[in-house]
This record gives C-alpha cells, structure tokens and sequence, in this order.
C-alpha cells in the first residue's frame, strides 16, 4: 500500500506550526487525503476550504464533505459562475487551458488562505491538494512537495506558501481503499462516475457525462444551449468541433 508523501521538510513545518489548507472538493481523492492528512497533522492545524462551483457541482457535495470531515468547512466562491465565464469569454476551457479551475477553484481558495493566514498572524501555509501522477502525464510531471513562489511574498508582508500533494503517488484503487480503511464511504455519484467535481467536466469521459444528463437534464440542456449561443463547442471530435449532445450521445429533447 502506498503510503502519504511525506518528507523531513514536511514534517519538520508540522512540528513548526505551519497552517495545513485541504482543499476539498468532496471527491474521492480529497476525501482520502483529508483522511490520511489527519492523521499526522495535529487537528489545529488543519482547515479545510471548499471551492464552491454552484449549479454546476454535483448536489449533495457539501453534505458529503461535512458527513466525514472533523473540521469546519470553508466554502468559497469566485464571483462569477462557469456558466457565465465561459459565455463572457465565447469558449469552453480546454484541458490544456482550465481557467475553470485557475478562476473559479485555485484563484478563490488562495485568496482565503492569504486572508487566514493574516487572521492567524501566521505566515507558513500550506496548500494540499488531491492530485495524483496516474490522472494524467501533466499531472504526473508535477513536484509532490514545492515552494510556490506566486503565492509567497517577503516584504511588507511575510507569507511562506508551499503546495503538497500527500497522495500525488497513489493508484485509483488505493484512493478508494483508504476511503473503505477509514469506514467511510465516496459521494454516491462514484456509482457511475470516474470523475466527480463539475457534472460536466471540459476533461469528462462519456460514461460521466451520460450519467450526468440523466441525473441532471436542466443543467444538460443549459450546456447544450450555451454551446449554440456562443459557438463553441466542449469537445472536439479529432480536429473537428462536435456539439455535447452528439458526443454523449443524448438529445436533450429525448431527456
Ligand atoms: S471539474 Fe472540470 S469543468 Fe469543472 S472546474 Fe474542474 S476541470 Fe473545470
């Protein structure tokens, strides 16, 4: 069983008093971490923050997050919601470029941990996240352990920021073991779903997706039709544009 990234350095600013952020999505894999993250990091340590999506979210994550968490949930949220970002901007984020997950997710929860942190008059933060190398090859060239130096500053203000990823090395089925070894259970959309996050996930594989429409037809329809409006589709099919309803394979008037 793979085992919680954890270096001297790490440990040695958990016996410094750092401030630990988890950032929880309610998804598998910040579920686990939380889990394994508790367990070493003293409970005063720790706060957790939620990036709140809205409409676009599965229902019920909130209450998950709460359901298996010790800790007091901060919830953010960007001004603006996906919906409106990407009718504003006429495109859909792409893999490549998630300013879905740089504007409404990275941007709203380092803005809190600066707050905080100032709050604490503390100046060590650290940033965990659930990302692990087996979701994909840019995400498998990423350090476990860094020092952001965007986030971190030494002037007026000292601010020492550093992301962790506590299971970047673990597999999907290690994910869900320690989620069961703790007696607890993932969000019920796991059922069907790979991903869980935005019910239509830019980087969604089909099945997600279907499950989805089913689940949440007025959201699916609001996708289909924002893709019309701004002409520009979610997905290509190789080099070509193909519209959402072809590529899950479900006209929202058969729903
Ligand atoms: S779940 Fe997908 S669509 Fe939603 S913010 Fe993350 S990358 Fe973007």
């Amino acid at each position: 069983m793979t085992s919680i990234y954890l270096t001297k350095e790490i440990k040695e600013l958990i016996d410094n008093g750092a401030i630990f952020y988890v950032s929880h999505s309610g998804g598998k894999d910040s579920q686990a971490m939380y889990a394994l993250v508790k367990e070493i990091v003293p409970t005063k340590q720790i706060v957790v923050v939620h990036a709140d999506l809205g409409e676009v979210e599965w229902e019920g994550v909130q209450d998950h997050i709460k359901q298996y968490t010790n800790h007091p949930i901060n919830v953010v949220k960007a001004k603006k919601t996906l919906l409106e970002m990407v009718e504003k901007r006429g495109m859909w984020p792409s893999a490549k470029h998630r300013q879905c997950t740089s504007d409404l997710k990275r941007g709203p929860i380092f803005k809190f941990i600066r707050n905080d942190l100032k709050a604490r008059n503390a100046t060590v933060a650290i940033n965990c996240m659930g990302l692990r190398a087996q979701e994909s090859s840019a995400r498998a060239k990423k350090k476990p352990f860094s020092y952001n130096n965007m986030q971190s500053c030494n002037n007026r203000v000292v601010r020492h920021v550093y992301d962790w990823l506590p299971i970047f090395h673990f597999k999907t089925d290690e994910v869900f073991r320690t989620i069961s070894d703790v007696g607890q259970k993932p969000f019920w959309a796991y059922e069907k779903n790979e991903r869980l996050s935005c019910v239509f996930c830019i980087m969604g594989c089909v099945g997600d997706l279907r499950h989805g429409a089913e689940q949440r037809p007025n959201l699916y329809k609001e996708y289909v039709e924002l893709e019309k409006k701004i002409g520009h589709t979610m997905f290509m099919k190789g080099k070509e544009p193909i519209s959402l309803e072809e590529y899950v394979g479900i006209k929202v008037s058969n729903l």
